[in-house]
């Protein structure tokens, strides 16, 4: 039986972001109450009231549209800044409330926090979150205090969010990880030589900062076909002439978590020419044991699953689409070019979801559950096996970065998206598309400090 409460807070769960969607709340009742549409102003004095030009400070029949000005002004600051304070205060017992959360989750009973009780799914901050400040920046670029008819929205929050999180981790920050599509450039798309994120990714690298993409694109061990993506990347490194010793703190980590390699300078087969390239990482060398231990038959297994039952939403929804079958993943993707429309790409992500779940919890205790990703990726879906959480943390380990020390920057942090597991292992930026990866990074590297030998 389908009821209102699991059409409201279930299926469409997938599309909140219950931490904002909180915050967004507390901000709408200032709003509401208090940022309402100005007062017309009126020309000329009402016959027998004064009380306008009392009130403006206007001197009755001379009454000229200087003072009209002169009244918005005098109207405005005011509620201007009463509007500021009231969203400030609100910012700063959010940011309390995460304090208080933070120090239960360091006690072992995160669910004892205030936050807890009212956002249950809240994730773990690894960081403060100077919340305050950051709604003072925000303002200072979107006036969202003198705002009177658009209230704080989701986007201006997710902002926010992001802009106290680049503040409080600067200071300790040492692995940056990035996704790919619509992160660093847009969906399917290579990175191109013009990129403007190239200069800032050579500025974090230059202070000192391992840099990793960490993508679902997955090619197993082929270095050639992610440098044939991130190709205009690897051409500034090599005509800057970046040193072996800067180029090995990039990383790219292909699969969710699946194929690991380190850019440096290597022999083109070719020509013998000295290049910059990718060099594959073998797995034994830093796969942790449960990851090595997950057996082919398994994955196999799991894949035919996934892919059954992506082929029935296929033909249930009469979908343009074609399974794509590679050795760590299996997905749909339209034929011709096509376009799926987003609910129906949601439908099929959530649909497997669920089936895997309960392949998996009828497969018993015998067999290792191996870890698994179901994923929108904007016009096709993917069942990649294992996950950025994976992902983040075999890198944390092989590079020693701790989670206050790492932030993921990434655009898929709905429940339907495969950036959205990071979050329980490091600090993470929500950005839309490559520009606001270029907003934060501006944002974050003037706060970085530089070693002396600026390599
Ligand atoms: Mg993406």
């Amino acid at each position: 039986m389908t009821s209102s409460y699991r059409i409201n807070y279930q299926l469409r769960a997938h599309k909140r972001d219950p931490l904002i969607e909180f915050i967004k709340g507390l901000l709408l009742t200032p709003f509401v109450l208090h940022a309402k549409p100005r007062k017309p102003v009126l020309t000329a004095p009402i016959d027998g009231d004064l009380s306008h030009d009392q009130e403006s400070g206007g001197g009755g029949s001379s009454h000229t549209q200087d003072d009209d000005k002169n009244d918005y002004q005098e109207e405005e600051k005011p509620m201007v800044d009463a509007n500021l304070q009231r969203y400030l205060e609100i910012m700063k017992s959010v940011e309390v409330m995460i304090e208080e959360h933070r120090r239960k989750a360091l006690k072992g009973v995160p669910e004892h926090s205030r936050l807890h009780r009212i956002v249950p799914s809240v994730a773990s901050f690894f960081t403060p979150l100077p919340l305050e400040a950051a709604f003072l920046d925000a303002n200072a670029k979107h006036s969202i205090a003198a705002r009177r008819f658009v209230p704080p929205s989701f986007n201006d929050i997710r902002r926010i969010l992001n802009t106290a999180q680049v503040m409080a981790i600067a200071p300790t920050v040492s692995l940056i990880t990035f996704d790919g599509d619509m992160t660093l450039y847009d969906d399917g798309t290579c990175f191109a030589d013009n990129n403007t994120l190239i200069p800032l990714l050579v500025t974090l690298m230059r202070a000192g900062l391992r840099v990793a993409i960490v993508t679902a694109a997955g090619y197993p061990g082929d270095a050639s076909k992610y440098e044939e993506r991130l190709a205009g990347l690897l051409r500034n490194f090599q005509s800057n002439n970046l040193s072996e010793k800067l180029l090995e703190r990039f990383y790219v980590l292909g699969g969710e978590c699946n194929y690991l390699f380190r850019c440096g300078w290597k022999k083109n087969e070719a020509t013998g020419a000295a290049v910059v390239g990718l060099t594959y990482i073998h797995p034994e060398s830093y796969q942790p044991v449960d990851m090595l231990a997950w057996k082919h038959e398994d994955i196999q297994e799991l894949l035919d699953v996934a892919e059954e039952n992506l082929m029935r939403c296929v033909a249930a929804m009469n979908l343009k689409a074609v399974a794509l079958r590679k050795s760590r993943a299996v997905g749909i993707v339209p034929i011709n070019d096509g376009k799926i429309a987003r609910e129906q790409l949601d439908e099929c992500v959530l649909s497997t979801q669920q089936r895997l779940l309960e392949y998996q919890q009828m497969s018993g205790p015998s067999k290792i559950a191996i870890p698994f990703c179901v994923f929108n990726g904007g016009n096709d879906v993917f069942v990649d096996i294992g996950n950025k959480l994976i992902g983040v943390q075999v890198l944390q380990t092989y590079l020693g970065a701790a989670p206050d020390e790492t932030v993921h920057v990434g655009d898929q942090f709905l429940s339907t998206g495969n950036d959205f597991a990071t979050r329980s292992s490091c600090c993470t930026l929500w950005i839309v598309n490559p520009e606001e990866t270029e907003s934060v990074l501006k944002e974050l590297t003037p706060l970085l400090t530089f070693p002396a030998d600026g390599m």
